[in-house]
């Protein structure tokens, strides 16, 4: 099999990973991978049936019941599939940002998700984003690059995106839940998001959009032939 590139995007919530991870592979070719939709297709499964994303027996005894498959249309863009369906749109509220954070930390829902991220990037060229991806998920990947910004920038941000998507946020109120994810995130015990060692680090606080995608090609360039 050909050698396939892998640029491993991680950290906090409204950091700025999912646009410039679109923006990038949509300029470089390559596949963009948003595990977070993972997790987010997991929440919403259980959240159906009822089951709460704190319910480790629960979420063990629903998990099998569910197949997710990532899809990508003629635009590039993602497509969630739960059993067959598409929620690509329903996976996107601040409901289910909670419920994910929370479905994410419990072994078994990691564990059925290690191999179908991995799969997707041995198979082509990816810019992956989440959380683990630099650490557990593509400890080999060829760039890894650790977004961050202030609490304050990323629920701003969240706010305005929640807004432009018709949907209800309030500044205060986003910004908590962005603490609590934060929390949650970064104290689980399994994969919780931290900084790979060999991650380059840059915050995007100060940052518009150009001004990431220009710093993020000048790392990714030193590292692979664009
Ligand atoms: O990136 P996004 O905000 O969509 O992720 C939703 C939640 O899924 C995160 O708060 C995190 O708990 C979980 N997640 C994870 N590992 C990843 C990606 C997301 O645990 N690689």
């Amino acid at each position: 099999m050909a050698k396939t590139y892998a640029i491993a995007i991680d950290g906090p919530a409204g950091a700025g990973k999912s646009t410039i991870a679109k923006r990038l592979a949509a300029e470089l070719g390559y596949y963009y991978v948003d595990t977070g939709a993972i997790y987010r297709t997991v929440a919403y499964f259980l959240d159906l049936l009822g089951v709460s994303p704190k319910d480790v027996d629960g979420v063990e005894r629903y998990i099998d019941e569910l197949t997710i498959e990532i899809e990508y249309d003629a635009e590039g863009k993602q497509h969630m599939l739960m059993n067959g369906m598409d929620v690509t749109g329903e996976i996107r509220t601040q409901d289910i940002s909670q419920k994910a954070s929370l479905v994410s930390a419990h072994a078994v829902v990691r564990e059925v998700l290690l191999d179908m991220q991995r799969d997707v990037a041995k198979a082509h060229n990816v810019i992956m984003d989440g959380r683990d991806i630099g650490t557990v998920v593509l400890p080999k990947a060829d760039v890894k690059i650790f977004l961050t910004a202030s609490a304050e920038v990323r629920a701003k941000r969240r706010t305005d995106e929640l807004i432009a998507k018709g949907q209800k946020a309030e500044f205060d109120v986003v910004l908590k839940e962005i603490q609590q994810r934060d929390y949650q995130d970064t104290h689980r015990e399994i994969a919780p998001l931290k900084m790979a060692r060999d991650s380059i680090k840059l915050d995007t606080s100060e940052l518009d959009i150009e001004g990431v995608v220009a710093a993020m090609k000048k790392i990714i360039g030193e590292k692979i032939p664009l």
